[in-house]
């Protein structure tokens, strides 16, 4: 869509593979932004105001000059497959890609089971392969189901959205729900976790009742829409440079502390637009500093070992830090200062550890 809305990419071909057309809303994005963004049309909603809620601190926050923003993944797919039909030197095909490789006439790729020759091209790559585990590995998982409720009696407040509510049982480790409301009678319900394990189905759909009954009061409701999705969170390596260049999440654009990625592709592929136009080699396109990585990899220690309990971590970071500051070390746009002031806040001797460890 970058290469698209920019116009300098007409006299190029560009060939798009994916296995299959995307016609279900799959996934529902949320992110937070200052300014209007790229798919500032196909955003559904927006809130000024998101609430943090746990035993220990509770709390409604403007965020602004942020906005919480969200969008319904039919609505983007619908409108990206919309204007790339506009453009031929677009070509979309469907199918698996069984492995691809360079000879010297050029790329080729072998999508279920033929074999197409492409000539030269540079290759970008969005299929995450987990790479082999060793001793050091950590792998959690945010795995989530989601229920698009409906109910009878005004039950939401639309001008506020639920991001984190830690008040839910902590059996299996870290859990919380959050809630998007569309209307006074229309909300999103998420039940998220972030553990080793899945659960088995029909505990999401037991949790996701037990919420919406005890902690949203609410007994009269229909399911319109559900969703299920699973991010990996892992201390993995990922480098943009590999076999092609590696974007999204198989690119390590998935913060590993929070799983949220969907603005950090945003910035990536703006950054790789701007290089490709410049002339700039792709190999310096500018990598998430280290810190960063060290920051997510300590939590994901402290979590993955069960060393302080996700709840805790996360109340301690909105009670004593300002919700802006947050928002921007989770999208690692934080200052040093503001780092220091945000570490300080968390208990130091199980992060001391965690963090050693990662040295
Ligand atoms: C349900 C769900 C909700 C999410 N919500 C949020 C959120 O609120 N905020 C946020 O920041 N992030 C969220 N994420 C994480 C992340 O933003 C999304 O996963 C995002 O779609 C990742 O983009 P991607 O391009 O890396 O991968 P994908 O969007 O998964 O794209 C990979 C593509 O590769 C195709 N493919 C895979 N294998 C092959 C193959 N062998 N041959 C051909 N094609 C193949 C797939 O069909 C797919 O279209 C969510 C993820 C899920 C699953």
């Amino acid at each position: 869509m970058r290469m698209i809305r920019n116009g300098g990419f007409k006299d190029k071909k560009i060939l798009l593979i994916d296995k299959e057309p995307k016609t279900k809303n799959d996934r529902t994005w949320c992110f937070w932004e200052k300014e209007n963004g790229f798919f500032e049309e196909v955003v559904y909603r927006k809130w000024d105001t998101v609430s943090f809620l746990s035993n220990e601190f509770s709390s409604a926050m403007n965020i602004a000059p942020y906005r919480y923003k969200m969008i319904r993944g039919i609505d983007f797919y619908n409108y990206c497959f919309e204007e790339i039909r506009k453009h031929d030197f677009i070509e979309v095909v469907y199918g698996t890609i069984n492995n691809w490789h360079y000879e010297k006439e050029g790329v080729v790729f072998v999508i279920d089971n033929k074999e197409y020759l492409l000539g030269d091209a540079q290759v970008f790559n969005s299929v995450y392969q987990p790479a082999e585990s060793n001793k050091k590995t950590i792998r959690l998982l945010q795995h989530f189901k989601g229920w698009l409720i409906e109910t009878k009696k005004p039950s939401f407040n639309p001008g506020e959205a639920t991001m984190m509510d830690f008040r839910v049982h902590q059996h299996q480790g870290t859990t919380f729900a959050y809630v998007l409301p569309f209307s006074t009678t229309l909300a999103m319900v998420e039940y998220t976790l972030f553990t080793k394990e899945l659960l088995p189905q029909e505990q999401y759909d037991k949790e996701l009742q037990n919420y919406i009954s005890a902690f949203l009061g609410i007994e009269e409701y229909t399911v319109k829409e559900e969703e299920f999705g699973i991010i990996p969170m892992t201390n993995e390596k990922f480098s943009f440079a590999g076999h092609g260049w590696q974007i999204g999440t198989a690119g390590g654009q998935t913060k590993a502390s929070s799983g949220f990625t969907f603005h950090f592709i945003q910035k990536q592929s703006q950054q790789i637009v701007d290089y490709l136009l410049a002339g700039k080699s792709l190999n310096n396109l500018p990598v998430t500093p280290k810190r960063f990585r060290f920051y997510d990899n300590t939590l994901l220690h402290i979590l993955y070992h069960n060393q302080l309990p996700g709840d805790k971590i996360f109340s301690q970071l909105f009670k004593k830090n300002k919700p802006q500051q947050v928002l921007r070390f989770l999208d690692n746009e934080s200052s040093l200062r503001d780092e220091l002031k945000i570490i300080s806040s968390l208990p130091t001797w199980p992060f001391l550890k965690a963090a050693l460890k990662q040295l």
